[in-house]
């Protein structure tokens, strides 16, 4: 081989020779690229990467057998035969490309191999080929075994490029092994083929070879090889970028909020899981704060999603601005936002703290509107709050919380009370069960009068829990827990068919007014409940009165219309509870078929004091008369606020002046009404609720 190779140099002109063997590496290289991003690709994109190589396959394998045939002196005049020069062109190119399907195409195990063996069939289909378009002028002999020799090495280092180029994981530096043997697949064709190749000159007299034109050729064949190459690895970084910037973009959609551009919650955990690991490391401690905005909700349903959303986005911005080193920040979700401050001492956490908070308290001018937002903050540390991510996660959230339902702070540092309180709830959660079980509870009824003529018009059923040991459980403490764990629906079932049962037997008739809570309104059995309770009575559907919250509406808009129109439909009334306590808007009061509004407890405490109450008083009265909705006034307890509700012409009212919740039993003993049925007795039919809704609909429409 060494001697084929000296002595092939030896016949050759050496700039051309050089000029070859570069072109031959550089391409090799590139069509090693090349190939391997045709493999990574699927359908259309292979083939058309599989073209382009071939391209460049083709080009690499031609020039380089035509540059060096130009640069060879065999000694005698010669010249190229266009066709077959084009053709050895083409050859090179459909074979190559032939073999670069096989080889990419795992269609059985070996196929790198086979594929790279075409390769190097094709290599030497183009250089005999290219052999017959040399016409040179003398007698040609060949060396028939240099020739084999030729095409089984083109062959072997070929198919063994390819096979390394396929297993690219199993091996090392396989790219430039997989160069190499091209290159050598190549070259040794041509050198050793060159050595099979023999001329006799015939012709003294040199007529056809310019040899200063020849090179001339030579060096632009080679600087059209290089340019192929330069397109086709344009093509590779261009298409090499793309995939980087699209890498990027995935990888940022991957770790940060589509809305607020703030890192997400993914990023927010690997963040903390990094920043607790640099704490166990150095002895360093970690503040973890969670961050939820007060009344968002209010924003997205009174100003629209799109405001709300933009409310996100301002404020992600204020926290991104107000960062400094160590300090990260994320969006969790909804309104809610965390964030990380590696601290050394309390007083710079303090610092982060505050930063945080005014940014998130500044005023929002939006669309003409302003407003001031606010958040509830809530804050542990590692290792002092707890020595593990969950603990540590779970800590700030149980400090969130408190800081939420405290109106005097924002911002809470976790304690260990606050565990306490958990359990504590959840405590309550499995007495209010066991209380359910064992008929602790009870309901009380509170009577409600016409203001005009003094006469009872209905009563508030109201719920009652006496604990064997605690006493009595205010519903303020036990309703919340129930709504938490979903009790409230079995509850609130029970409440209603026992107040529709109770209210059958009354005499004289009056309304019973039964409390739904949000959670009740939203599960999908509250219609046929209703029909059931109703049926199962008797009682007729225009003395039932449901009381609603304005939050229980807002929760859902449309979906809470359709509800309150089909209970409507079955002839039952609908009560707006503690009105001016919620969002209060007029808007609700337009749209909701609302046959009372209560008017909350807290005006009438101040109606006597405040001029400012009294007013609010005013206006929900004339709000009432101007939508023809009777207005009912809760919590009197004295003469004074009653003359004044008379005076402003209050439709309804109810308190502690006109009588406090009582058991049955005690309104029946003072003779405020009689029952002509026990409860007992017909509670019996509680028992076993229909379920054919339809059967219960026609009941019910006509009953
Ligand atoms: P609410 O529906 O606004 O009921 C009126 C509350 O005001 C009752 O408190 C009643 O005892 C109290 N109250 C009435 N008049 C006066 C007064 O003159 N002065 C004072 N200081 N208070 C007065 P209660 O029974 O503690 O109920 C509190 C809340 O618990 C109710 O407010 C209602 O939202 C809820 N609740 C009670 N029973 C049920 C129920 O069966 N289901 C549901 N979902 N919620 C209930
Ligand atoms: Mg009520
Ligand atoms: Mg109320």
């Amino acid at each position: 081989m060494t001697a084929v190779i000296g002595c092939m140099i030896y016949e050759h002109n050496p700039w051309l020779l050089a000029a070859a063997v570069v072109v031959c590496i550089v391409s090799s290289w590139g069509v090693m690229r090349l190939f391997s991003r045709a493999t990574t690709r699927r359908n259309l994109q292979k083939i058309v990467w599989h073209f382009l190589t071939a391209i460049l396959a083709g080009s690499a394998i031609w020039s380089t057998h035509f540059i060096a045939l130009i640069g060879f002196d065999s000694g005698a005049p010669f010249e190229f035969d266009p066709a077959f020069t084009t053709i050895s062109l083409l050859v090179a190119m459909v074979g190559a490309a032939c073999g670069f399907v096989v080889a990419a195409s795992g269609w059985f195990r070996l196929a790198p191999l086979v594929g790279g063996a075409i390769v190097g069939m094709a290599v030497s289909a183009m250089h005999y080929a290219g052999m017959i378009a040399y016409r040179v002028q003398g007698i040609v002999s060949w060396n028939e075994d240099y020739v084999v020799a030729s095409i089984a090495s083109a062959i072997l280092f070929s198919a063994g490029a390819f096979h390394v180029a396929m297993n690219r994981e199993a091996l090392k530096h396989s790219e430039a092994l997989a160069v190499a043997l091209l290159v050598l697949a190549i070259l040794t064709l041509h050198l050793t083929g060159m050595t099979a190749f023999h001329v006799e000159p015939l012709l003294i007299e040199n007529r056809f070879s310019n040899p200063a034109a020849l090179q001339a050729l030579g060096f632009a064949v080679a600087g059209v090889a290089v340019l192929i190459g330069c397109a086709g690895l344009a093509g590779y970084l261009i298409d090499e970028g793309v995939r980087a910037e699209s890498y990027k973009e995935l990888q940022k959609m991957a770790l940060h909020d589509s809305l607020t551009g703030l890192p997400n919650r993914r990023s927010f955990n690997e963040r903390l899981d990094q920043e607790i690991q640099l704490a166990k490391e150095t002895g360093g401690k970690v503040a973890l704060v969670g961050i939820d905005l007060d009344r968002f909700k209010e924003i997205n349903d009174l100003r629209g999603h799109a405001a709300g959303d933009e409310v996100l986005k301002m404020l992600a911005g204020r926290m991104m601005g107000a960062l400094q080193e160590n300090e990260f920040v994320a969006r969790l979700g909804g309104d809610e936002f965390g964030a990380i401050h590696r601290t050394h001492v309390h007083v710079d956490l303090l610092d982060f703290l505050n930063r945080i908070e005014a940014v998130l308290s500044n005023l929002i001018t939006l669309d003409g509107y302003e407003f001031v937002p606010s958040a509830s903050i809530g804050v542990a540390v590692y290792p002092d709050n707890a020595v593990d991510k969950p603990t540590l996660v779970n800590n700030a959230d149980l400090a969130m919380y408190r800081a939420k339902s405290d109106i005097a702070r924002a911002i809470c540092f976790y304690e260990p009370s606050m565990d306490e309180a958990v359990r504590a709830r959840r405590g309550l959660a499995n007495e209010l069960r066991e209380a359910m079980l064992h008929n602790q509870l009870d309901i009380h009824y509170q009577v409600q009068t016409s203001v005009a003529t003094g006469g009872i018009v209905g009563y508030e059923a109201l719920l009652r829990w006496e604990h064997p040991q605690r006493g009595f459980i205010p519903p303020s403490e036990f309703i919340p827990v129930a709504e938490e764990t979903g009790l409230i629906i079995q509850l609130g079932e029970w409440v209603l068919r026992t107040a529709c049962l109770n209210a059958a037997s009354w005499n004289p008739p009056y309304k019973v007014s039964v409390n739904v809570s949000a959670v009740q309104f939203a599960h999908v059995d509250l219609r046929k409940i209703i029909m059931e309770s109703l049926l199962l009575s008797g009682l007729p559907a225009d003395r039932l009165e449901l009381e609603l919250t304005e939050t229980t509406i807002f929760a859902n808009k449309e979906r809470s219309l359709h509800i309150l129109r089909q209970i409507k439909a079955l002839g039952v009334k609908v009560a707006l509870d503690d009105f001016g306590t919620g969002y209060s808007s007029l808007d609700t009061l337009r749209s909701f078929p609302f046959d009372k509004i209560k008017l909350d407890r807290s005006f009438i405490i101040e109606v006597e004091s405040s001029l400012q109450a009294k007013a609010i008083i005013r206006a929900v009265l004339a709000l009432g008369k101007s939508l023809a909705i009777p207005v009912l006034a809760e919590g009197i307890e004295t003469e004074g606020q009653l003359a004044l509700l008379r005076h402003e012409g209050c439709d309804e009212v109810q308190g502690y002046l006109l009588g406090r919740p009582a058991p049955l039993k005690q309104i029946i003993a003072s003779g405020q009404i009689t029952s002509f049925d026990s409860t007992t007795a017909r509670e019996a039919r509680i028992a076993a609720p229909l379920d054919d809704i339809e059967l219960l609909e026609k009941i019910a429409r006509f009953a």
